[in-house]
């Protein structure tokens, strides 16, 4: 393990630490340590001397298999809460029931290789890109291209997108850091599929108080084993 990848993952673990320390739900730890992570992440690519190929309204990578931890699907929901309509609400749950019937007939690793819309993409843009989960901030890519034939080829995976090493390493790093704090202070750590947690989160708060009492969160959803 590298120093730099050590040393960030520390200073984030002491960071959400103190923050999540006699919080009743992760929500505003969580969302302090997103705005870290993105100052950092966005230092990392002005420094590096190879950039992303990622730009506004290219959405290929939202097609492939989306995972989150629990914290991460209880505060979208907030999010959504507070941000979307009635109407939008429903129609984000009708196209994660979509997906989660398809989900629930295929093997983890059909899963893998089959493009499923993700609910949340709407007109090629994440809408609920501030609080979207750990997993989707790490991916970026430095072939447009190649994204472009995996989402075409999804079956193929030799295709490689590309990533800018020295961000991909901080950005692992700082989620690390995150996450290791969430599970010292006694938070379900687990990691669920996104479209199955999402349905559970909002088919009443029983999720919310499982994790508040430091169990586990999703009894419904489908939990990743990795
Ligand atoms: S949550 Fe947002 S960024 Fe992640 S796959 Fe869905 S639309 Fe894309």
């Amino acid at each position: 393990m590298s120093d730099i990848f050590q040393t960030t993952a520390q200073h984030e673990y002491q960071r959400s630490a103190a923050q999540l320390k006699g919080s009743k739900d992760a929500n505003s730890a969580l969302e302090k340590s997103y705005a870290r992570y993105d100052n950092l992440i966005a230092t990392a690519f002005d420094d590096a001397t190879t950039k992303p190929a990622c730009k506004a309204g290219c959405a290929f990578c939202c097609y492939y298999k989306v995972e989150a931890r629990a914290h991460e699907i209880l505060l979208i929901k907030n999010y959504m809460n507070k941000n979307f309509s009635a109407e939008k609400i429903v129609a984000v749950l009708q196209q994660a029931a979509g997906n989660a019937e398809i989900i629930r007939t295929i093997t983890p690793e059909q899963h893998l290789t089959t493009n499923l819309k993700c609910a949340m993409l709407d007109n090629n843009q994440c809408s609920i890109y501030p609080v979207r989960p750990f997993r989707c901030r790490n991916f970026h890519s430095t072939d447009a291209l190649a994204c472009e034939a995996s989402f075409n080829n999804p079956a193929d995976m030799e295709i490689a997108t590309g990533m800018v090493e020295e961000v991909a390493i901080l950005a692992d790093a700082h989620t690390q850091g995150f996450e290791a704090a969430a599970e010292q202070a006694g938070r379900d750590n687990r990691i669920y599929d996104f479209n199955t947690a999402l349905l559970e989160v909002f088919a009443d708060d029983q999720p919310l108080k499982r994790y508040q009492r430091g169990k586990k969160t999703f009894q419904q959803a489908i939990e990743v084993i990795s």
